[in-house]
C-alpha cells in the first residue's frame, strides 16, 4: 500500500528536502506552501499553491487520508528575522494560524493519520543559555518558560496545541524540537538566512586575506545538524511510538567565531574576523540528545565540517551564478 502524505511547507528549506526523502521511499506525496522550492524543483506528485492561514485552504487539503503529515510551514528567519522584534506580530500571528488550522481541519476531516510538528530549540528559557560553554536544554528544562523571542513563545503554545489534539481528541502526534539545521538550498542571502549560509556567503564573497562581519563577539555558542541528518531522525520520530517533545540537533558545540574559521579553512582562505553590533540570541545553546539516543537510539553520523564542506560548495556556487 502506498503511503499518502501531506508535507506543510513543501516549498521551505527542510520541507523540501523531506519531499525528496518520502519520494524516494516511495511515497506519494502533497505538498503545500506559499511558494514552489527556491531552489529545486519540487518532486512532489501534487503542489498546492496556498496560504495556511486561509481555513477554508487547510480544510481543502484533506480531501483524502493522509497516513502522515509534516507541519512545518511557519513565519521564520534567522537572528537577523526573529530577534530584532520589528516581525513580532507576524510571526506569531501567521505561524500560530497556521497551527491552529492544519490541526483542527485535519481532526474534523477525519482523514488525519498521524502529524509531525517542527518546534524549536527557541522554547528553551533565556535564564538557562546564559553561560556559553555550559547551555542547559534538556527536554525538561523547558519549564518555567522564558524563551528570548516571541517566535519561541509560539513553538511552545504550538507544542501544547499539538499536545491537547493527542489527549482530548486522540491524534497521534510527533513534536521535535530542531536546533538549527543547515545544509545546501537553504536561505542563503536577503535577512532571512542563518549563521551557517550567511557566513559561507560572507567567505565565498570576500578574497583571500579579506574581511568578514560577525554580529557580536562571537563567542556565542550553538550546535549546528546537516539537513540530511535532520531529515533522517525526523523519519525515525514518525516511524516510532514516541511522541515527544525531543531535541533533534547535533551535540559538536561551537562558537560562532570558530564556525567561520572552520569554513574559511575549507574555502582555503585566510579571513579576518570583524565584530559588529547585531541581533544575537541567546549566549550559548547546545541540542541535549541524551532523550533521543535512549528512546530512538539516534545521533547524528557526520562532523559539522562535512556538512559545512557541502553546504559552502553550495553556497559558493550560487554566489558564483549571480556575479
Ligand atoms: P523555511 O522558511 O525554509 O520554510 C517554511 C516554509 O513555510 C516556507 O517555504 C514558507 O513559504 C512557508 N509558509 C510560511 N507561511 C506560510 C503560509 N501562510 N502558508 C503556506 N506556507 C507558508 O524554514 P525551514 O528552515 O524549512 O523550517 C521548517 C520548520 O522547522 C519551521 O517550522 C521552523 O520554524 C522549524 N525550525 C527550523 C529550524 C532551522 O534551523 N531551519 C530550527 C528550528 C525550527
Amino acid at each position: 500500500m502506498t503511503k499518502n502524505v501531506l508535507v506543510c511547507g513543501a516549498g521551505g528549506f527542510i520541507g523540501s528536502h523531506l519531499v525528496q526523502r518520502l519520494k524516494n521511499e516511495g511515497a506519494w506525496v502533497r505538498g503545500v506552501d506559499l511558494k514552489y522550492p527556491e531552489y529545486s524543483r519540487t518532486v512532489a506528485d501534487e503542489f498546492v499553491i496556498g496560504d495556511l492561514r486561509d481555513q477554508e485552504i487547510v480544510h481543502k487539503l484533506y480531501d483524502r487520508r493522509f497516513d502522515e503529515v509534516y507541519q512545518l510551514a511557519a513565519d521564520m528567519g534567522g537572528a537577523g528575522y526573529i530577534f530584532t522584534g520589528e516581525h513580532d506580530a507576524d510571526v506569531m500571528h501567521n505561524s500560530a494560524s497556521i497551527n491552529l488550522n492544519v490541526l483542527h481541519c485535519g481532526h474534523k476531516s477525519g482523514n488525519l493519520g498521524k502529524i509531525f510538528y517542527s518546534s524549536s530549540a527557541c522554547i528553551y528559557p533565556e535564564y538557562n543559555q546564559l553561560d556559553p560553554q555550559n547551555p542547559k536544554c534538556s527536554e525538561d528544562s523547558a519549564y518555567p518558560a522564558a524563551p528570548d523571542s516571541e517566535y519561541g513563545w509560539e513553538k511552545l503554545f504550538s507544542e501544547r496545541l499539538y499536545l491537547s489534539y493527542a489527549r482530548n481528541y486522540g491524534i497521534p502526534v510527533r513534536i521535535a524540537r530542531f536546533h538549527n539545521i543547515f545544509g545546501p538550498e537553504g536561505t542563503w542571502k536577503g535577512g532571512k538566512e542563518k549563521a551557517p549560509a550567511a557566513l559561507c556567503r560572507k567567505v565565498a564573497e570576500t578574497t583571500d586575506g579579506g574581511e568578514i562581519e560577525i554580529w557580536g563577539d562571537g563567542e556565542q555558542t550553538r550546535s549546528f545538524l546537516y539537513i540530511d541528518e535532520c531529515i533522517n531522525g525526523v523519519r525515525k520520530l514518525m516511524d516510532s511510538n514516541f511522541q515527544g517533545p525531543v531535541n533533534i540537533g547535533s551535540e559538536e558545540m561551537v562558537t560562532i567565531n570558530q564556525l567561520a574559521q572552520m569554513i574559511a579553512k575549507i574555502a582555503e582562505k585566510m579571513v579576518t574576523l570583524k565584530h559588529i553590533e547585531g541581533p544575537l540570541g541567546v549566549r550559548g545553546r547546545n541540542s541535549d540528545n541524551r532523550l533521543i539516543r535512549q528512546e530512538l537510539n539516534w545521533a547524528p553520523d557526520a562532523p559539522l565540517t562535512d556538512g559545512l564542506a557541502k553546504t559552502y560548495l553550495w553556497v559558493k556556487s550560487q554566489v558564483e551564478e549571480l556575479k
